[in-house]
C-alpha cells in the first residue's frame, strides 16, 4: 500500500488530490479493497460505470471483441460502431447521425467544430461566436476550459485561450449576450461539476425555442446527463426539446472511454474535417453498444424508474434527518446532490464517509453528489445509506 502510494507519487504527475485507497475488485455497486473492505460506491467513478463494476454483460461483449479485432481504423468501416450509432439514434429518437471520439471534451471540442462550420458556411457574416453559462463545465482542453463558466479554471498559466467565447451568463441573460455574430448556446441541463443544478423545463424550452427562431444553434452537453442518469436515454428527451447538437461520454461506455457528438447537421463536416485515431473502435463501440442494451432493457423492465424512485426516498429521509448539515436537495434521477452548509463540513462528510464504507463524491463549492450506478440495487442503497448515517454522525 505504501510502496504503491510510493510509486505512484513518483511515476505519476500530480494533477489530482488523490486518494490512496487500493480497490481491487468490484461488483455491481460494491467495491472492495486490498484488505477486502467493502465500499457501497454512489460514484460509479464519476457517473462513467452506469452499469456497474464487472458487469458480466459487457465484459462478455468487450472480452469477444478484443480477442478477435480490438482496432483497424476509421478509413474502414467498423461494424460495432455502426450498429451503436443507429442504437443511439433509436433510443434518443431525434433524426441524428454522429461522430465518435474517446472523452467528453473532445466530444464538445466536436460540437464547437460543427457549430463554427456552420456558422461559416450558413450566413452571409461569420458567425462563431458560442455563449456558455456560468457555473457550467465543458471539459479540460484549452477550448474546453475556455467554454467552462468558472473563471477559476480560467488560469493565466494556460492563456492565451480561443476567442470567440462568453462564459458566464445566466439563463436569462443569454437573450440579451446575443449579437450577430453568435452561432451557437451550449449547455447542460443539470449542471454536474457545478453542482448538480437543474434548469427548468419552462426556461429551457423557451430558449430552444427562441434560438431556433433566431437560427443559433443549442448545443446541449450530456456527458454526464446522458446514457439514462436522468431516467431518459437523454436529459433532452426528458426537458422535451430538440437540440441541434448533442455530446456524450461518461455513462455511454460503462468504463471503456468513449464521447459522442451527434447532430441533425449531417453533412456539414466532410472527409478532412475532423477525425480521430482512436475514436468509435471495436473495443470502444463494441462495450457501448452493449451498454445501450442493457439499459434500455433496464428501462423497458420498469427496474430504472424503481430505483430512481427507492434511492429517491432514502436520499429525502437522509437529508431530513440532518437539516442541521443540509441547505437543499437537489438533482434529477440518478444524478442528486445535498448542499451542505459549508465546504469544510462537507469535506469532512466525503472523508468519513470513504472511512465508513461509502463513497460519495463532491461537487461545485458544498454539494454532496451522488452519482450510483443505475444497476444498484435496494440493498445496495440501503447499506449505502445507513453507512452514510454513521459518517455524519
Ligand atoms: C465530465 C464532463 C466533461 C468532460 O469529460 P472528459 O471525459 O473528462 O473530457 C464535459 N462536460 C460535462 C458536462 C462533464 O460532466
Amino acid at each position: 500500500m505504501k510502496e504503491l502510494e510510493a510509486i505512484d507519487k513518483k511515476y505519476v504527475l500530480n494533477t489530482y488530490a488523490r486518494n490512496y485507497t487500493n480497490f481491487k475488485k468490484g461488483v455491481n455497486a460494491t467495491l472492495f479493497d486490498q484488505d477486502e473492505k467493502d465500499y457501497i460506491d454512489f460514484t460509479s467513478g464519476i457517473g462513467v460505470v452506469s452499469v456497474g463494476h464487472g458487469n458480466k454483460r459487457v465484459s462478455e461483449a468487450i472480452c469477444n471483441q478484443v480477442n478477435n479485432i480490438t482496432h483497424i481504423s476509421n478509413l474502414y468501416v467498423i461494424e460495432p460502431q455502426a450498429l451503436l450509432a443507429q442504437k443511439i439514434q433509436q433510443l434518443c429518437g431525434y433524426d441524428m447521425a454522429m461522430f465518435f471520439a474517446n472523452s467528453g471534451a473532445e466530444a464538445n471540442e466536436g460540437a464547437i467544430k460543427i457549430a463554427r462550420k456552420y456558422g461559416q458556411i450558413k450566413f452571409d457574416n461569420k458567425k462563431y461566436k458560442v455563449i456558455t453559462l456560468e457555473h457550467s463545465f465543458h471539459g479540460r482542453t484549452i477550448t474546453t476550459v475556455k467554454a467552462t463558466g468558472q473563471k477559476s479554471m480560467h488560469k493565466d498559466d494556460f492563456s492565451p485561450y480561443p476567442d470567440g467565447f462568453s462564459f458566464d451568463a445566466k439563463i436569462d441573460d443569454i437573450y440579451s449576450s446575443i449579437d450577430n455574430e453568435t452561432v451557437a448556446v451550449m449547455i447542460e441541463l443539470v449542471q454536474g461539476e457545478g453542482g448538480v443544478q437543474p434548469f427548468d423545463k419552462e426556461s429551457i424550452q423557451k430558449l430552444a425555442s427562441f434560438l431556433k427562431e433566431k437560427e443559433i444553434l443549442l448545443i446541449v452537453d450530456e456527458v454526464q446527463t446522458g446514457a439514462y442518469r436522468t431516467g431518459e436515454f437523454l436529459a433532452s428527451n426528458l426537458y422535451d426539446i430538440e437540440p441541434d447538437i448533442i455530446t456524450m461520454a461518461k455513462g455511454i461506455g460503462g468504463g471503456v472511454p468513449i464521447g459522442i457528438v451527434l447532430t441533425k447537421y449531417k453533412d456539414i463536416l466532410v472527409p478532412g474535417d475532423h477525425g480521430s485515431t482512436f475514436g468509435g473502435n471495436y473495443l470502444s463501440t463494441a462495450a457501448a453498444l452493449e451498454v445501450c442494451n442493457i439499459l434500455d432493457d433496464l428501462k423497458n423492465s420498469g427496474k430504472l424508474d424503481e430505483t430512481i424512485i427507492y434511492f429517491e426516498e432514502k436520499l429525502k429521509t437522509f437529508y431530513e434527518n440532518h437539516k442541521d448539515i443540509f441547505i437543499s436537495s437537489v438533482g434529477l434521477g440518478l444524478m442528486r446532490g445535498l448542499r451542505v452548509k459549508d465546504s469544510d463540513t462537507l469535506n469532512s462528510i466525503i472523508k468519513n464517509a470513504n472511512k465508513n464504507g461509502v463513497l460519495v463524491l463532491k461537487a461545485g463549492k458544498n454539494t454532496l453528489r451522488f452519482l450510483p450506478p443505475l444497476t444498484i440495487t435496494k440493498k445496495e442503497i440501503d447499506e449505502g445509506f445507513k453507512r452514510l448515517e454513521k459518517a455524519v454522525c
